[in-house]
């Protein structure tokens, strides 16, 4: 499969991309609308956004400052609603824990 920020190609199973560092597996399997505990600049909220709609987290976060500066604060109002509300990820998938490594720390 392709990366979906940098366009190389990687491994179908991978979770990270190898040239650019970012989380490209996640990204497929995102259903949910949530705040990511990897990666995050403030609570997540934005990089949250960019996986649930699949855009650049940057340009979520240039979108939001410049509705923010427009709106006169409603952004800003808005991102700690949405920090609020949005659940955070999950912790590690359970699947993505190797058995033996869960038995010894459980
Ligand atoms: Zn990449």
């Amino acid at each position: 499969m392709y990366c979906n920020y940098c366009g190389k190609v990687i491994q179908d199973d991978a979770n990270l991309c190898a040239y650019c560092g970012k989380r490209v597996g996640a990204v497929v399997a995102r259903k949910r609308l949530v705040r990511p505990r990897v990666g995050r600049k403030i609570a997540g909220v934005c990089l949250g956004f960019s996986e649930f709609f699949d855009i650049d987290v940057v340009l979520v976060r240039v979108i939001w400052l410049i509705v923010a500066v427009a709106t006169g604060g409603m952004g800003a109002l808005a991102y700690v609603i949405a920090w609020i509300v949005m659940p955070e990820e999950p912790r590690a998938l359970p699947a993505a824990a190797p058995v033996g490594e869960r038995v010894a720390s459980s």
